[in-house]
């Protein structure tokens, strides 16, 4: 692609999962499920709707093929199998399925290859393809992906997302992008300055729209819906599909092939979780312990507001610990910095919010930490979704105090199992006369540092949990905070 040089590599946040293990791939396949597929057009292929092997049997151009081998891609995850053939068969795509599941190839490819066949010349400020996410992480991702699967293409791109200076983005509308990557109010502003026109958009495609619905970002998707050329095709991701997410979806596409690619439990396999309960007033030193694990490499601690992140992260760098912290108060280019800092390990710790935290793919992120419990149980798994990324293993550790236990139960419920508990709240039993106010009572010898380290994610934890699933409550362990 020939503007991938437009997009600053420094600039790029996330570093590439180079492979997916082919095992993980197809232990998920079976999970696809397709929702419904309306009637089918004269000129699709037989692969519609069918689970895919390789990426070879799918009708996509050299280019975009050749791309794919140079990142090691072979095996389509289930997104991609069920998604791609249709898309490629110019229908319209409603797919449900979550951060880590390949969602972005799933758009990206058939973008492309549509894109990549025409060969079409860029114009000025009118795009043929238009991705729209919701934060500017997320978009810088999805750009970095299009760079990727399109090197070998002749096409160009721009990226435009708020928080920084117009100047650039506008430079590169007017020079002429075949695609644009967009968060939805910097495009509506351009749109509005006569900066970028719709009128020739071939392909629109949509990520994360639930997300887009939670930050409130549905005027603006209607309004851009509204200019958009009826005669289009659209792809359409969310994680869930409430009603007003359908009820949009239902404005957007036309007879669309739906898959819904979600594990009938939400809760992601290969991440160890994990619940402490503690005191609100306890929660820091016990954080303070946890990141001073040696098995805490690096990791993701979750706050409810910006606020919090920014106290929490002063905090764990006047004891010593290397933080940082990211959310939607910072500018641009501190989020950027705090991402890079965080991903080539200058600091440990990441303290984040929700919205900052959405779609951020590093690689090695051994821990994540609930210091707040989310109000939304859909938030935990996608929090814990940052660890235990392409395969890998991971932990993720929330932190409980007595106001939160309804956050929990609506978690556990969500997630469809009880959380293995970690620290146990001493509840009936009186507190020692010297225990300076520790708030739990040690049940089993782990402690957390200790050599049978509580916090360690690595193949023999992951034995202990088989072994342990006769006697659960038997096995829940507790430690003690000092
Ligand atoms: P996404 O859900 O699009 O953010 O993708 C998650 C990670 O999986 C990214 O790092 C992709 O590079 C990687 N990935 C996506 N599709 C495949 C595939 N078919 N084979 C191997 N890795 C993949």
């Amino acid at each position: 692609m020939v503007d991938s040089s437009e997009l600053n590599t420094e600039e790029i946040i996330g570093v590439r999962l180079r492979a997916l293990e082919s095992a993980l791939l197809r232990d998920h396949s079976d999970s696809s499920r397709c929702l419904s597929r309306g009637p089918r057009k004269g000129c699709e292929s037989d692969h519609e709707g069918k689970s895919l092997k390789t990426f070879e049997e799918l009708d996509l151009i050299l280019p975009v093929r050749r791309a794919l081998a140079d990142e090691c891609y072979e095996i389509p995850t289930p997104i991609q199998a069920m998604t791609i053939p249709p898309a490629l068969n110019g229908r319209d795509v409603l797919g449900c399925a979550q951060t880590g599941t390949g969602k972005t190839a799933a758009f990206a490819l058939p973008i492309l290859n549509r894109l990549g066949q025409r060969n079409c010349r860029a114009e000025s400020n009118r795009p043929h393809g238009l991705v729209l996410a919701p934060t500017r992480e997320l978009a810088i991702q999805i750009a970095e992906s299009f760079a990727t699967y399109g090197k070998h293409l002749q096409l160009r791109q721009a990226l435009v997302y708020g928080g920084v200076s117009q100047a650039k983005q506008v430079l590169m509308l007017n020079r002429g992008a075949h695609i644009l990557v967009a968060t939805p109010g910097r495009l509506l502003d351009l749109m509005n300055q006569g900066h970028i026109e719709l009128h020739q958009l071939e392909m629109f495609a949509l990520d994360e729209v639930d997300r887009m619905l939670d930050m409130g970002f549905l005027p603006d998707l209607k309004r851009i819906i509204s200019q958009l050329p009826s005669q289009r095709q659209s792809l359409f991701f969310s994680a869930t599909l409430p009603p007003r997410i359908m009820e949009l979806a239902k404005r957007l596409l036309r007879n669309p092939f739906s898959v819904n690619v979600s594990p009938k439990s939400p809760s992601v396999e290969n991440i160890e979780q994990r619940v402490l309960f503690v005191e609100r007033s306890g929660k820091q030193a016990l954080l303070s312990k946890v990141l001073r694990s040696d098995e805490v490499d690096s990791a993701i601690v979750f706050t409810r507001t910006k606020r919090g992140a920014n106290v929490l992260a002063e905090k764990l760098v006047r004891g010593g610990i290397k933080a940082t912290a990211i959310h939607g108060n910072k500018s641009q280019n501190a989020r950027q910095q705090a991402l890079a800092d965080f991903q080539c390990k200058r600091v440990q710790v990441l303290v984040a919010t929700d919205v900052a935290a959405r779609g951020i793919d590093i690689d090695g992120i051994t821990h994540v930490v609930n210091f707040d419990l989310p109000h939304e149980p859909e938030s935990y798994v996608h929090r814990i979704g940052r660890t235990g990324r392409a395969g890998g293993v991971g932990m993720a550790l929330s932190f409980c105090s007595p106001s939160e236990r309804s956050e929990l139960g609506a978690i556990e419920k969500f997630i469809g199992k009880r959380l293995d508990v970690l620290i146990e709240q001493q509840r009936s039993l009186p507190q020692p006369a010297n225990s300076q106010g520790s708030a739990v009572v040690e049940t089993e010898k782990s402690r957390l540092g200790g050599s049978e380290n509580a916090l360690a994610t690595c193949s023999h934890k992951r034995k202990q949990k088989t072994k342990s699933h006769g006697c659960k409550n038997a096995r829940r362990r507790a430690v003690q905070i000092h």
